[in-house]
């Protein structure tokens, strides 16, 4: 049962071999049973949840199902649920009930898709680790030492444990396509715009996207029919007519140009991680696949036009919390400004201030030039690199992350070898494109450890399906989504 993809899922609730409620039990059942230690989900609510599988068991036996009707989702805490606590990792937000649903929520709710909790997160999603969460950290069910990355730690660790049939993200600057990677399951950002912002706890605003998290390809694209559309409450949301992203699935990769970029490939990313990720790029040649040499210049640009970036964004987005609107207040202080100050220092974890400190920093007065303007500027070179590259192939093939899982502990006091991390995610954020994350075999950490790597796709703009595509035919004929970590019966 734990390892049906959605389509199987959906067969058996539309021919009555199980209800939703039954279904939505059984991981209910799990989740009390791993949740203690996994720490995926931060807020569980039984009655809700069943509610709405009720509800669902009713929609099938009316003849108004889709796809997703009844399935058991896991929402990132990031997305404001009506009724549910929405923490997005952090003190600051830990009395806080939503008042209404995310536009991603809403749509998950008009399908009839059951949302089985809220999943853990690094606090405001800064991180890449799920260390920095108030709520504690998070095991990556291959090796319980080990982080499963982030910041959609949890959810990785639901949908990798089988504590959820599939899981939602959020991808700043990797937060769905590294944890992915870091616990052996299928993740994809779309195109910067297909998903509503609405609802969704602002980090960056001009690089956050929401998106799926699930066990493979196919289930991916039936997770982005429901996730994707206009949303006018969403000033950046893109109005274009709704996509069928299982339109392509099944389609013959012969003649696809697959672009590897010599930067992906090359110092610091771990040999083991290398040779996986070459072993996948073969078996796209016997697909079909035309393999093509590409550059992207600016890459070591990323880091530090993203930590300069994302902190500005950040810095303006987190002024809101001030304990007076909602968010912490602290129980003591002496003035109004003493308020704010105390509020938002017990309020918010280290990593946070570090951001609100940076972004700051970089957009005040004299600064502003150098930092900020400077590094907008960079992120126009960062695009066009992509531009090029597409005039030269389809899709581009590359590593997630430069490692596999670490240990809990590891970087979490060296933020700079935490940040590098995202080396080959975030210019596909700056530059707005849609990036995936595949599992593509295991290798070996310091210990011997099979740990599960990740095959990145990058795809153009709005060219979600034909990734999905791409991903979809190297599942076929490899089983690497299929593995599960032991310990999880
Ligand atoms: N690791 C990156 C950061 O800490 C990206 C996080 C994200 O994508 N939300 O900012």
């Amino acid at each position: 049962m734990i390892n049906k993809s959605l389509k199987e899922l959906a067969a058996m609730l539309a021919s009555k071999d199980i209800s939703s409620v039954e279904l939505t039990q059984e991981y209910l059942n799990r989740i009390d049973r791993h949740n203690p230690e996994i720490n995926a989900y931060i807020s569980l609510d039984q009655e809700k949840t069943l509610a709405q599988a009720a509800a669902a068991d009713q929609m099938l036996a009316q003849g108004t199902a889709s796809a997703l009707t009844g399935i058991p989702i896991a929402q990132k805490d990031i997305f404001c649920a009506k009724g549910w606590q929405t923490t997005c990792g952090s003190k600051m937000l830990e009395n806080f009930i939503a008042p209404y649903d995310a536009g991603i929520i809403e749509r998950f709710n008009a399908v009839g898709s059951v949302n089985l909790g809220k999943t853990n997160m690094d606090e405001f999603a800064m991180g890449s680790s799920n260390e920095t969460s108030y709520y504690g950290k998070v095991q990556n069910p291959w090796d319980r030492r080990r982080v499963p990355g982030g910041s959609s730690g949890g959810s990785a660790a639901a949908v990798a444990a089988r504590l959820c049939a599939a899981a939602t993200g959020t991808d700043t600057g990797g937060s769905i396509r590294q944890p992915a990677s870091l616990c052996g399951l299928s993740g994809l950002k779309p195109t910067y715009g297909l998903a509503s912002r609405y609802g969704m706890i602002a980090f960056a605003s001009s690089l956050d996207q929401a998106g799926p998290m699930a066990k493979s390809c196919e289930d991916m694209a039936l997770m982005m029919n429901v996730m994707t559309g206009f949303d006018e409450r969403d000033s950046t949301s893109l109005n274009r007519e709704k996509e069928d992203y299982t339109r392509d699935l099944g389609k013959p990769l012969a003649g696809l140009r697959v672009g590897l970029p010599k930067e992906y490939f090359a110092e610091g990313l771990e040999a083991g991680v290398a040779k996986v990720v070459e072993a996948a790029i073969d078996e796209y040649r016997k697909l079909g696949a035309e393999i093509v040499d590409i550059s992207l210049p600016n890459t070591m640009l990323s880091i530090p036009v993203y930590y300069v970036l994302a902190p500005a964004e950040a810095s303006s987005n987190l002024s809101r919390y001030d304990g007076v609107r909602f968010g912490h207040r602290a129980a003591e202080y002496d003035d109004l400004m003493d308020m704010y100050c105390k509020s938002r220092a017990e309020g918010f974890g280290a990593e946070v201030k570090r951001r609100i400190l940076i972004g700051t920093y970089v957009l005040s007065a004299g600064y502003y030039d150098a930092y900020y303007l400077k590094a907008q500027q960079i992120r126009r070179l960062i695009a066009q690199d992509f531009e090029r590259a597409f005039e030269q192939c389809d899709i581009i093939l590359g590593p997630t992350a430069p490692s596999t899982a670490f240990k809990a502990g590891e970087k979490a006091d060296d933020p700079v070898a935490m940040y590098l991390q995202d080396i080959y995610t975030i210019a596909v954020n700056l530059a707005g494109l849609p990036g995936m994350s595949i599992p593509a075999g295991f290798a070996p950490a310091d210990d011997g450890k099979e740990l599960p790597v990740g095959l990145q796709v990058i795809g153009n703009y709005f060219d979600e399906a034909r990734m999905l595509n791409a991903g979809h035919a190297y599942q076929q004929v490899t089983d690497w989504h299929t593995r599960m970590p032991e310990g999880i019966a």
